[in-house]
């Protein structure tokens, strides 16, 4: 349902402040009794068109490229994806049904999230209806992850000129394990991440800086260690892109959490991430990372809650492109 501030923006017949980037193919990818819910892409776009979106508030995802992955995947790993050659272990640590639309999805789902950094770039704000596939290596997919979007999307800008630092703020429950390996040596790429210790991913390559939380963990405990990184770590790093990857999955409801962070907190945590960026004119590109709740209608009012907080925060603040990059910096 709506929500009181929903309505009457709608009433008012206020236009939302930014785009967001999707795919109807999303929700078609067939991963049988898979616990990746793909329905719950569907069911946020309608939310979205319930908040009074219109066609031209939609931005139609385009497949990445090869040349697009390949800033960031091994020739022989796209090689093996693209021919359906990937072995069976492989097949095992990525988790996901394999097949040809799988890899269209992923291939939607990394160009859209391309998509979402350029037009963030240009209006301050974006949102992927999709992406935050943080758990893809160079040369392989694992947990539910088949290729990095985020990096991919970050390197594609850093190469045509169009940033010059950028900010992953990783907040799904699960460690960014693949985002954090891709930038490790890579200091123009400051990489953040808080996640629950004592789940997935065993091996967690080291972040820039990592927050770790345990099962039991609850809101004040969440918050206290998210807070104080903020806006600190913006003006420190002082990135012209932060790619927030807003997880729903932190959720107690969530069949993959141990943590007992209620919805209200992880909207404290939205406004932490979007509205200090919002405050230094840092554009933000939200994705969407990991989601899943028992019932779907849950994770999708976690997301729905981030576009609410991005409205109120693009609403607040005005933002001003930045036109030139000092790239000896
Ligand atoms: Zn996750």
């Amino acid at each position: 349902m709506p929500d009181f501030f929903d309505s009457v923006l709608s009433l008012l017949g206020w236009k939302l402040p930014f785009k967001f980037v999707f795919s109807n193919e999303y929700w078609m990818a067939d991963l049988g009794q898979h616990i990746f819910p793909v329905k719950k892409y569907r069911l946020l776009y309608e939310r979205v068109i319930a908040l009074g979106a219109e066609p031209g508030d939609f931005i139609q995802a385009s497949p990445a490229s090869e040349e697009d992955l390949l800033l960031v995947h091994t020739p022989k790993y796209v090689k093996k994806v693209m021919s359906c050659s990937l072995s069976s272990l492989e097949l095992q640590a990525l988790e996901l049904p394999f097949s040809l639309d799988l890899v269209r999805f992923f291939l939607l789902m990394t160009g859209g999230t391309i998509q979402t950094v350029e037009e963030a770039l240009k209006t301050g704000l974006a949102v992927h209806l999709g992406g935050g596939f943080h758990h893809a290596f160079p040369d392989h997919g694992e947990g539910f992850c088949l290729f990095n979007d985020i990096a991919v999307a970050i390197e594609k800008m850093k190469k045509t000129g169009r940033i010059s630092r950028a900010l992953v703020v990783d907040c799904d429950l699960h460690q960014g394990n693949g985002t954090a390996y891709i930038f490790a040596r890579k200091d123009y790429v400051f990489t953040f991440s808080i996640h629950q210790m004592d789940i997935y991913p065993s091996e967690k390559p080291p972040s820039s800086l990592d927050v770790g939380l345990w099962s039991g963990d609850d809101d004040l405990d969440y918050l206290q260690a998210l807070g104080p990184h903020f806006p600190g770590i913006y003006q420190e790093f002082r990135p012209d892109l932060v790619v927030y990857l807003a997880g729903a999955d932190p959720y107690r409801g969530d069949m993959l959490s141990g943590l007992d962070v209620s919805a209200e907190a992880l909207k404290k945590r939205d406004r932490i991430v979007i509205e200090n960026a919002r405050k230094l004119n840092i554009p933000v590109a939200i994705v969407l990372g990991g989601g899943y709740t028992a019932e779907v209608e849950e994770t999708v009012s976690i997301n729905l809650n981030t576009i609410r907080v991005a409205i109120r925060a693009s609403r607040r603040s005005s933002y001003s492109p930045v036109t030139s990059l000092t790239q000896s910096e």
